[in-house]
């Protein structure tokens, strides 16, 4: 695989429509453990996302991802913002001037896991999006990507085990316990992301 500009772009189009069509999912597990503005962020942001990318010319995917970066820490409050702002930056960072294989994609996600570790003080294993990025990260050194969708079901298991975990970052720590039984809005909102990038990556 090689990911080219316009893959990037096409990446950020679906990762769109999903936020659209799944704002309210996003909202509800917020309101669950958080305060239930996850699903408008993710739309609004996105929707500003593409429009920025829409208006601009690109040769290379880490010009899109760097785009996208700033456009997500400017119009995006909350934790997630700066996070997925700081995973896009440094996932362009890596990027930059190189061929993006799959070897390069799995070192731009294990840079967007630094930093979001960094900016967020927290660890794999917190009921955080990490776990999501994590576990794609371990696919893509075990796997040849010659079925990108398989991601998607990575994914989805760990959404799926966020429910066993107590948080211990972020709005959901605030209830303790009471965090267990919830799967992480953030985890779910990492979901459609990657849930993008393999159909993308299918194509
Ligand atoms: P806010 O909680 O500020 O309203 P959002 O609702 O947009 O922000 O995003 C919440 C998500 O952000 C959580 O579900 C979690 O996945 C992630 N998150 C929150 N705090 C942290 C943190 N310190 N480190 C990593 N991820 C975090
Ligand atoms: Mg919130
Ligand atoms: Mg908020």
């Amino acid at each position: 695989m090689e990911l080219t500009v316009d893959m990037a772009i096409n990446w950020m189009e679906i990762a769109r429509d999903k936020y659209k069509e799944n704002k309210e999912t996003l909202t509800m597990l917020d309101q669950a453990i958080g305060d239930g503005d996850h699903g408008i962020n993710m739309a609004r942001g996105y929707q500003a996302v593409v429009e920025k990318i829409a208006e601009t010319e690109y040769d290379h995917p880490a010009d899109v991802l760097k785009s996208v970066a700033m456009t997500l820490m400017a119009k995006v409050g909350g934790a997630s913002g700066p996070l997925y702002g700081t995973a896009f930056m440094n996932m362009s960072m890596v990027m930059k001037g190189k061929t993006v294989d799959q070897k390069v994609l799995k070192e731009a996600i294990d840079h967007a896991i630094t930093g979001m570790k960094q900016r967020g003080k927290s660890e794999i294993g917190e009921k955080t999006l990490l776990d999501v990025w994590d576990q794609v990260s371990s696919y893509l050194d075990s796997e040849d990507l010659s079925e990108p969708k398989e991601i998607i079901e990575v994914c989805q298991a760990v959404v799926e085990d966020t429910k066993q975990i107590q948080a211990t970052k972020g709005r959901a720590s605030y209830l303790n316990e009471r965090s267990i039984g919830h799967e992480d809005p953030g985890s779910m909102s990492s979901f459609y992301l990657f849930e993008a990038l393999a159909e993308v990556l299918e194509k």
